[in-house]
């Protein structure tokens, strides 16, 4: 759900996934640190890529040395989105049992690309943004920041909703939410943060006395109220939530868009996909006479008799 503080010059959107998010974990069954992370990528992801045209796409991919190595998460606007994380089962444990299991300590080092592709007409554009020990709201506001120079703030939270069960127990559902607020004044000077690079400094000014506009340090400072309880009680609608933040300033809210869990693998483009291989590497997919592939996203499974895709069912025993 968009929404806009006119007074501040500040513009935002609030993401609540409740059945879209849990589909998506529940599918994967990741330890709880991975999924609470790969959920804070979805919030980003469908954050972003809500703002896309009707046949855009954003890719979100992390690579990084920490316990979880790749992040993938696919939003097709205007309203699927698919993720999924690798990672490393025993790293992700001892960090755990070391109680470093936050987002940071997760990912690690390395770096977050954004593709953004808005059809075929348009270029494809790629944003980076290192990854050294912080979160991925952290890595959200240093992309911001980099690629488009917008003061921004991102909240993310993801929780497991413990329901109370009928007979067998209590059960867990997923559900994660976030809010991204920017500051976008008509006059582009007072879009400036205080926190830039030195290097981006005017000369002979440090970079630490250049005040931040006071319409967003107001903004800035309201965001960084939003706890994460607010974000994911289902109980809390997106409107009562910026209006909680915003209602002094007055606060105007668009109409919102659902969100699906949806992959868009097929048994016809897996099967292309074989194909394309050679026939050597067919011949060594052949197991117990079959070549058997499973989607990383949905973990839908798609068999095929060798020769149905030109591979040699004696090739391997
Ligand atoms: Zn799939």
């Amino acid at each position: 759900m968009p929404f806009e503080v006119a007074a501040l010059d500040l513009r935002g959107r609030v993401v609540r996934l409740g059945s879209a998010i849990d589909q998506i974990l529940e599918r994967h069954a990741y330890p709880a640190p991975v999924a609470k992370l790969l959920g804070e990528a979805v919030v980003l992801t469908v954050m972003l890529g809500s703002a896309l045209k009707i046949d855009g796409r954003l890719i979100l991919q992390t690579q990084s040395d920490g316990p979880v190595r790749m992040l993938v998460v696919d939003f097709m606007a205007p309203d699927k989105v698919r993720a999924c994380a690798r990672f490393d089962k025993n790293r992700v444990a001892a960090a755990v049992a070391a109680g470093k299991s936050a987002g940071g300590d997760m990912l690690g080092a390395g770096h977050l690309a954004m593709t953004i592709d808005q059809g075929s007409d348009m270029n494809r554009y790629q944003g980076l943004v290192a990854l050294n020990g912080g979160g991925l709201e952290e890595a959200a506001h240093e992309y911001f920041l980099r690629s488009e120079q917008i003061p921004t703030r991102v909240r993310l939270a993801v929780a497991e909703e413990l329901r109370a069960g009928n007979g067998s127990g209590a059960s867990h559902r997923w559900r994660a939410g976030g809010i991204l607020l920017q500051f976008l004044p008509k006059a582009p000077e007072r879009a400036r943060v205080a926190d830039l690079d030195p290097g981006d400094a005017p000369e002979g000014v440090p970079p630490h006395e250049i005040p931040e506009d006071d319409a967003w340090v107001e903004g800035r400072a309201l965001i960084d109220t939003v706890e994460d309880v607010e974000l994911i009680d289902p109980a809390l609608s997106s409107e009562r939530l910026v209006y909680r933040l915003f209602h002094e300033r007055g606060v105007r809210v668009f109409r919102g868009a659902d969100v699906r869990a949806e992959c868009s693998c097929s048994r016809d483009n897996v099967e292309a996909m074989l194909k394309s291989f050679s026939q050597d590497d067919r011949d060594h997919m052949v197991e117990n006479g079959e070549i058997s592939v499973t989607c990383e996203f949905c973990s839908a499974n798609y068999k095929f008799a060798p020769d149905e895709v030109g591979a040699n069912q004696a090739a391997k025993a």
